[in-house]
Formats: C-alpha cells, structure tokens, sequence
C-alpha cells in the first residue's frame, strides 16, 4: 500500500513510500471486539458479588465495556508485517516493527534516532 512517510511533528512534506500491509478480515475484528464485551461484561458480573470491588468497579467496567470493545474494533483495520523502508530523514533502512495496528503507523529510525510516521495518502479532490 502507498503510504505517506512523515517525521514525526515535523513540518516537512511527506515523503511517498510503501508498506505491506495485511487488512484483518471482518470476523477476526469482530471476534476480538465482543471477546473483549462478554470477557469485560464477565467481570463486572464477578465484581458484582466481591465486597468493597461492587460499588466503584462495576461502574468503571460498564463505563469501560463499550468504550474498549469500540475502540479495538475500530482499530484492528490492518496489520503491518515486519519489514524495511528507508528513513524519509537519513535514507537509512528502518525496521517496521511486527504487527503494528492503527494510523498512523508510528516507528523509530534507530540510525538517526528520529520518529516516522505513516499515513496512507489523502485523496486528492477532483
Ligand atoms: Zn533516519
């Protein structure tokens, strides 16, 4: 996928790359996300009967329950594998860590000690 290679809070312009990236299939998502509901939903019915835990924690998970569940499943679009770019900064070959989930990917270029980013391009208008 072309992506937009960026240092981090810099105002120079992105440099085009490309990074493979895998799109996590609609059931694997969905799992996850209502693994996350009914586990989170299964604790805060134990808490229920623990003694100083049922006031205070079973509000937090029924706070937290949804918010988490909606957050992984808006998240965990993709994975990036591990693999090499070059530093948009030092041209050096940066490392993508494994399994990175969620835009912008974010990684470190060790050479420079600089932090990259990576979006996908915007869409041009027209
Ligand atoms: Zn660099």
């Amino acid at each position: 996928m072309h992506v937009d290679l960026a240092v981090q809070y810099s105002e120079r312009a992105p440099v085009p790359g490309e990074l493979e990236v895998r799109i996590v299939p609609l059931a694997v998502r969905l799992g996850k996300a209502l693994g996350l509901f009914f586990g989170l939903g299964g604790l805060g019915a134990v808490m229920v009967f623990l003694p100083g835990l049922h006031l205070c924690g079973v509000v937090l998970v029924l706070l937290a329950t949804p918010l988490v569940s909606w957050f992984t499943w808006q998240r965990a679009v993709f994975t990036v594998g591990e693999q090499t770019v070059a530093c948009p900064k030092c041209q050096a070959p940066v490392r993508v860590p494994a399994n990175t989930v969620g835009w912008p990917v974010r990684f470190l270029c060790e050479p420079c000690g600089t932090n990259l980013t990576a979006n996908p391009p915007k869409a041009t208008p027209g």
